[in-house]
């Protein structure tokens, strides 16, 4: 399986990809980690890509495209992979597609997870609390949430276009969203 999980920020992503990527057997890559754990490491990448973070601004499309083609490289991605967060430009889709192409196979599907503003904002308040990531603050959230618009939400109809979007509520109990996720994509496996 070769899946996207796409919404925007705290729309429970990462929470879900994890459950999913467990359920098929694939690597969860989720560009907001790596990028996190190389600013925790204080390599050359997360210095780079601490300015942008912390701002709610996205890191330059060289940068991080480089860093997801050398991750899908890795060996235990050659079966299929969760992509978190990435793509999230035009740009990023293009260079995708030419990464997925080069080895033969296609994506499968691509997870839109919904859910309205306000709902978002409180639950990145209430995360800063209890995670303490740097760029919760309200004014990044806000950001986030511009830039997300701006540069990721056209992103929905390329795929729907493609015929690969499953549209999944995001709003309820986290295992009640995973359930949605399995039955949204039960006729992507049976294909
Ligand atoms: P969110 O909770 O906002 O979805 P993530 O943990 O996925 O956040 O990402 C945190 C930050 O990492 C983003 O605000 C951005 O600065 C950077 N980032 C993650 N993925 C990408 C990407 N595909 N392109 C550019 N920047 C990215």
């Amino acid at each position: 399986m070769r899946l996207i999980f796409m919404g925007p920020p705290g729309a429970g992503k990462g929470t879900q990809a994890k459950f999913v990527a467990e359920h098929f057997g694939v690597p969860a890559i989720s560009t907001g980690d790596i990028f996190r754990a190389n600013v925790t490491q204080g390599t050359e990448l997360g210095i780079e890509a601490k300015r942008y973070m912390d701002a709610g601004e996205y890191v330059p499309d060289e940068v991080t495209n480089r860093m997801v083609r050398n991750r899908i490289d890795e060996p235990d991605a050659a079966g299929g992979f969760l992509l978190d967060g990435y793509p999230r430009t035009v740009a990023q889709v293009e260079e995708l597609d030419g990464m997925i192409a080069f080895t033969g196979h296609r994506l499968d599907a691509v997870i839109l997870l919904t859910a309205d503003s306000d709902e978002l904002v409180k639950r990145l308040l209430a995360r800063a609390q209890t995670e303490g990531r740097a760029d919760d603050t309200e004014d990044v959230i806000r950001r986030r949430q511009e830039v997300y618009l701006e540069q990721t939400a056209p992103l929905i109809d390329v795929y729907r276009d493609r015929g690969l979007l499953v549209e999944v509520d995001g709003l309820g109990e986290v295992d009640e969203v995973t359930k949605r996720i399995f039955t949204a994509l039960a006729p992507v496996q049976e294909s």
